[in-house]
């Protein structure tokens, strides 16, 4: 039995960003099997129909979360990176158990479908507890376990322990649809050289996905040009990091020497101005990134420095950051700032069953209504588009689907009790605060 969706609008984010309107899309086994204009859908009598208000489009990847981190949204509020760090989320990190991550994921993974998010690349201590949450909310996950040597994070392992409990927690979901295990180096200054090379070599041996912050504040790497006599990125490819599949996330501080060799290494990027505005990390060259060849795309990160997992909002922010930068309102357009929250932020990730709908691609899919007053008028069918960059936002998503099943209905998550989460996050809230 497939199932046949007929929508207003049609956004399959496919090599030549086609509008069909109205449109439809064919799934069955979890797969999109046909996409195109409603005029054209081939006539199937064993299929369900199904016919929907709005747009109908990829659902939305985002390249760099820690979504646990709910449980510790907006402390610290105004506070710079370093102490942010050291005096208010280090101290409430030692006291978070597996059951508090799990609970911060449940309720994170809920706020991302409800804003039409079906994967997430995450990369949080706990990543047992990370991969269960995520996996009862029924969103797609790439979760990869931080790995990390500083003082107070000992009791979360050594490197070589992680990387262990990493290939055991792979082995353990290891055909499964929905969750996929990667390897979380946090940093080149949180973790040696040693360390960065085993990681890099299991990340090549096993076909992992290696996931790891890169120049995201201007002094980081300081360190390691004083010891080392090179950049980091340059640091890091020699240490092999970059031998397999890389997704590096915010990638301010690169000049064009790091993003030739970014581009040459395939490292895919991902952006998160929301984060780097917050906590004036700065603004990354996107625009550079693009042009050298580098697949970009957007990410919230987590939301103790955001505050919310709004994809669309980081969508807008890339927009806007970029055309600030460049000065120059031509540089990036509504086109791009989708793609970067769907098919490059897939393919960023390495991941060419995700990102747009077409045929063969998973079937993750997200219904945005266009109920809401700031989306009049539409005049064109690339109205919608643009609209949909400058005034949509998690508000508007009103149906999603992750790997063809239906995980949010009219704006209400079918897979948990989302209530019963939010109580649950509360209670870890108050007693990690101390
Ligand atoms: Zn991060």
């Amino acid at each position: 039995m497939s199932d046949r969706y007929l929508a207003d609008y049609v956004l399959p984010l496919d090599d030549d960003f086609s509008i069909h309107a109205p449109g439809f899309v064919d799934v069955a086994d979890g797969r999109v099997t046909a996409v195109g204009g409603a005029e054209n859908a081939p006539p199937r009598p064993e299929v369900r129909v199904h016919r929907l208000d709005g747009v109908l489009m990829p659902g939305l990847v985002n390249g760099h979360a820690h979504s646990a981190m709910t449980v510790l949204r907006g402390a610290g509020e105004g506070l710079p990176l370093d102490r942010w760090l050291t005096e208010v989320i280090w101290p409430r990190e030692a006291r978070m158990t597996p059951d508090d991550a799990r609970a911060g994921m449940v309720v994170g993974a809920a706020e991302m479908l409800l804003g039409g998010v079906t994967t997430t690349n995450e990369m949080y201590f706990f990543a047992d507890a990370v991969a269960e949450g995520a996996r009862a909310v029924g969103i797609r996950s790439i979760v990869c376990a931080a790995i990390i040597e500083a003082p107070g994070v000992e009791r979360f392992g050594t490197p070589e322990q992680v990387i262990a409990e990493s290939l055991a927690l792979r082995d353990r979901h290891a055909g499964e649809d929905l969750v996929e295990v990667g390897l979380g180096p946090h940093s080149a200054y949180t973790l040696g050289d040693g360390a960065l090379r085993e990681i890099g070599e299991t990340a090549v041996a096993e076909g992992m996905l290696l996931h790891i912050h890169l120049a995201e504040t201007r002094t980081e790497g300081d360190a390691v040009i004083e010891r080392t006599g090179k950049r980091v990125p340059h640091h890091l490819a020699e240490l092999g990091v970059f031998a397999g599949r890389a997704s590096a996330a915010h990638c301010v501080w690169v000049d064009d020497g790091d993003i030739a060799l970014l581009d040459e290494h395939g490292v895919g990027v991902a952006h998160c101005p929301g984060s780097n505005g917050k906590l004036a990390s700065g603004v990354a060259p996107v625009v550079a990134m693009r042009r050298a060849g580098l697949v970009v795309g957007a990410a919230t990160d987590g939301p103790a420095s955001n505050n919310d997992l709004d994809l669309w909002e980081e969508a807008r922010l890339a927009l806007l950051y970029a055309r600030l930068r460049e000065g120059d309102a031509a540089v990036l357009g509504v086109e791009d700032a989708l793609r970067m929250v769907t098919s490059e932020a897939a393919a960023a990730l390495g991941r060419p069953d995700l990102g747009a709908l077409v045929p063969g691609r998973r079937a993750d899919m997200v219904r945005v209504s266009l109920d809401h007053v700031a989306y009049d008028p539409i005049e064109t069918p690339e109205d919608v588009v643009s609209h949909l960059v400058w005034a949509g936002s998690a508000r508007d998503v009103a149906d999603v689907w992750v790997g063809g099943r239906q995980v949010v209905a009219e704006r209400t998550v079918l897979t948990v009790d989302v209530a019963e989460a939010r109580r649950e996050l509360r209670t870890a809230a108050r007693r990690i605060a101390g």
